[in-house]
């Protein structure tokens, strides 16, 4: 037993210092302005990190990202952590989740929004995490569901489990409007299906996205979800795009 743990103890050294060599001939860099990150550092410099828009809505009843669903859905509580920020670093961080197969973005908006929702009375009674899915198509297509690792990430701070399966996306239509709340956008029309309306009756979901921007998704998600009996739903998205 003592003989096992100092080899454990001496094998986390040696990984510790393999890493450190790593880190000697391929430092990691800021994702944003690429200096080289310190040890303690993760994804960002620390003055990147300090230039974060952050909304600071967690503890923010009828914060902006609540209002957008007033009257098109009830739900119990909604946060997001950072504005989208055209050329800024919250676009460049959802750029690397979502197309550059960047995954320890989603773990580090986990960790984040998992240690604020931990914090907040408001996000209390949530019983079970789930996910905006992907189409199965699109999943191939870029190799993982960006939603993935910040899911995980959340599941292991708030002890909550993600459950898979019974929220599915089963088509996407797209369309140009003139006016929507931004102006001009493209009006994606995404249609999912709740498959399994029982297993989770009475249950407080919390359904997490990456981006919220007209909100159609999580609307359309949440309504498929209502359709379990006594369920309430929250939801928690890493950025919000506010039209800046
Ligand atoms: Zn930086």
């Amino acid at each position: 037993m003592i003989y096992s743990l100092v080899l454990g103890s001496q094998k986390l050294l040696l990984l510790k210092f393999l890493q450190s060599i790593l880190n000697l001939f391929y430092p990691k860099q800021c994702l944003h302005c690429h200096r080289h990150l310190l040890a303690d550092e993760v994804l960002l410099c620390s003055a990147c990190r300090h230039h974060l828009p952050e909304t600071g809505f967690c503890e923010r009843t009828d914060n902006p990202v609540e209002t957008i669903f007033k009257g098109r859905v009830p739900i119990i509580q909604a946060t997001a952590l950072l504005f989208f920020r055209k050329k800024g670093i919250s676009q460049e961080l959802i750029h690397h989740l979502k197309y550059k197969g960047r995954q320890d973005v989603g773990v580090f908006f986990g960790k984040w929004m998992g240690a604020e929702l931990k914090q907040s009375k408001r996000f209390s009674s949530l019983d079970v995490i789930i996910k905006v899915p992907l189409h199965p198509k699109k999943k191939k297509l870029r190799g993982y569901n960006q939603l993935t690792s910040f899911a995980e990430e959340l599941s292991k701070n708030l002890y909550l489990p993600v459950v898979e399966g019974i929220l599915i996306k089963v088509g996407t239509s797209t369309s140009q409007t003139k006016k929507g709340r931004f102006g001009r956008f493209e009006k994606i029309d995404e249609k999912f299906h709740c498959k399994d309306t029982k297993s989770l009756r009475g249950k407080h979901i919390l359904l997490v996205d990456d981006v919220i921007t007209t909100g159609a998704t999580l609307e359309a998600c949440t309504n498929e979800l209502l359709k379990i009996p006594e369920v309430r739903i929250s939801l928690a998205a890493m950025v919000i795009s506010d039209g800046q």
